[in-house]
């Protein structure tokens, strides 16, 4: 049996590969194993054995699954593969021909349960408690390493949703900010930071409560039909705005390509932005000041689904500098942290490696200060520097930023 499903990786797609093999070196799990099946070229040719009629069987479902979709290869390929594109067509596939409880266990988290703010919320008390008491050390393996990369949970965070923030200066239009899933409940700092960024900036910033989680995470899971139902919600609840902004890499990557999933899905991902373009964009002409104090070393790492899907390196930087920091670079070839979603759960071996590589590479700048625009990527970077009990803190580039604007502010007021 071939493909069932009409999200299938297209002949087009997969007739693009010329097989040169450049992507080879940029693909994270070549490098770590030497195996053309996990390779972006070897990936694409089991595709096409399966469009010529291979079944989606068992070693199928573990060459797709073994990448990470950081999406490396596309930046490199001469031939413009689509790849990103091709696996959440295969993904979907294998979610369509391929049952167990595994499976649906997978489903419920990433497609149900996460666009369920009372999930997420009661999720959110019952892992403060665990950490308030230290029950985690109780946890599977497994768990317990991504539960030691969070940051300290709130038990009832405040939410960002139905909010409204008013301009300051001269109004540029309505910006509403996705709240996301995880980002709402343990990410409140970075929201905090990108509303008074934006308002300082003159957008009114609003959050609207029909929103629903942007479905990225359901996508690269394979769950099709749910990722297209939140695509949905997500372009009705944004409608209305002028600007659509995401302070998590790899929502705003998923929602810049929501024409992939929804019919005029386009309307909505022509005015989504991540938060750093429009932060670097408000200093660059002058509505965000820049800070000549000396802040420091930063270690800057690049979430893949900015730097490879959203191609944004710059805009961090700038913001960093504009902190008064000083920018280190941790990884020449931004290779993937190895957090990717829910792939740290799944393939924890690969995922260990590639987290502890990247912790080692921040080690040796020698910064104690470091910066990611994604919650994954911080998550992994925290887990894997305490495990080289390198005490570093991670944080979002615009709290970085934020935070800095309110200091030099306090110094100000007490001169
Ligand atoms: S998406 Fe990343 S892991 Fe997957 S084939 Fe491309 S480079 Fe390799
Ligand atoms: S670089 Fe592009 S064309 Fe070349 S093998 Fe990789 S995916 Fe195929």
């Amino acid at each position: 049996m071939s493909w069932v499903t009409p999200h299938a990786p297209r002949p087009d797609e997969l007739s693009s590969c010329i097989q040169c093999g450049l992507c080879l070196p940029s693909c994270p799990t070549f490098r770590l194993t030497g195996l053309e099946t996990a390779s972006p070229r070897g990936r694409l040719t089991a595709m096409s054995a399966v469009a010529a009629g291979s079944p989606v069987d068992g070693r199928f479902e573990e060459i797709m699954g073994a990448c990470l979709q950081c999406r490396a290869c596309e930046v490199v390929c001469p031939s413009f593969v689509p790849f990103g594109r091709a696996m959440e067509g295969a993904r979907a596939e294998i979610a369509a021909q391929t049952s167990g409880i595994d499976r649906r266990l997978r489903r419920l988290v990433t497609a149900r349960l996460l666009r369920s703010r009372m999930a997420v919320r009661l999720g959110t008390l019952a892992a403060s408690i665990a950490q308030a008491t230290r029950l985690t050390r109780l946890a599977p393996p497994r768990i317990r390493g991504n539960v030691a990369g969070l940051r300290p949970l709130k038990g009832r965070p405040p939410s960002i949703v139905g909010r409204t923030r008013t301009a300051e200066g001269e109004k540029r239009g309505v910006a509403a900010l996705v709240a996301g899933c995880v980002m709402d409940a343990w990410f409140g700092d970075v929201h905090t930071a990108t509303v008074e960024l934006l308002a300082a900036a003159g957008w009114e910033v609003v959050s609207p409560r029909g929103q629903t989680c942007c479905g990225a995470l359901a996508a690269h899971d394979g769950w099709a039909d749910d990722t297209r139902k939140m695509a949905s919600v997500n372009m009705a609840a944004f409608r209305d705005v002028d600007l659509v902004v995401v302070n998590s890499a790899g929502c705003g990557a998923h929602m810049k390509e929501y024409d992939h999933w929804v019919d005029g899905g386009e309307q909505l991902a022509s005015r989504v932005a991540d938060v750093n373009e429009v932060v670097a964009e408000a200093i660059a002409d002058g509505r965000l000041p820049r800070l000549s104090t000396d802040g420091g070393l930063v270690a800057v790492q690049d979430p893949c689904h900015l730097r490879h899907v959203q191609r944004i390196t710059d805009q961090p930087r700038t913001i960093l500098a504009a902190a008064g920091l000083t920018a280190v670079e941790i990884d020449p070839n931004g290779l993937c942290c190895g957090a990717a979603g829910i792939y740290s759960l799944l393939k924890p071996e690969m995922s260990r490696r590639l987290g502890s590589s990247k912790a080692e590479q921040v080690e040796a700048t020698g910064a104690s200060l470091v910066a990611s625009a994604n919650p994954g990527c911080e998550i992994q970077l925290r887990t894997y520097l305490s495990q080289l009990g390198h005490e570093a803190r991670v944080a979002h580039p615009v709290e970085l930023y934020w935070e800095a604007l309110q200091r030099a502010e306090r110094r100000a007021a007490v001169r």
